[in-house]
């Protein structure tokens, strides 16, 4: 497996988007990497790994497309399984639909950081200033 940043080990890929599902860090297995629902601490508490990995502007473009496919998939499936129960009534699989298109991004919205964490280490492991202090949580 590979080295990473100041020796430490990564695990394998499997193990880290086990973490990231449970919204835990992917190197270490930490809980605490959110700040907010909505927001990452800049550093892993625990490991110090950079959870902003250098790229401010575009990093998370990655995340927002994970987001968009899984939560509006899901969306969509739900909505055409309601319509095929209820059918010809649309209007339970419309408010379903509208309901979950809408909502599904925000829940999964921190599942679809630290997924994407764990798929940019699986391919691009820890370099120089993605370890820093532990401490450094802001
Ligand atoms: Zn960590």
């Amino acid at each position: 497996m590979t080295l990473a940043g100041a020796g430490r080990r990564l695990p394998p890929p499997t193990t880290m988007f086990a973490r990231a599902a449970g919204l835990r860090c992917p190197r270490c297995g930490a809980p605490s990497v959110l700040r907010t629902w909505l927001k990452l601490r800049d550093r892993c508490p625990t490991c110090g790994l950079a959870l902003e990995r250098g790229e401010q502007s575009d990093y998370w473009l990655g995340a927002y497309a994970i987001n968009l496919v899984v939560a509006e998939g899901f969306s969509g499936v739900v909505a055409l399984l309601s319509l095929w129960v209820f059918w010809p009534k649309t209007a339970v699989p419309i408010i379903v639909g509208a309901v979950l298109a809408l909502t599904m991004p925000i829940v999964f919205f921190p599942f679809s950081r630290t997924l994407w964490l764990a798929w940019d280490l699986s391919f691009r492991p820890t370099e120089a200033g993605d370890d820093g202090s532990a401490n450094s949580t802001r």
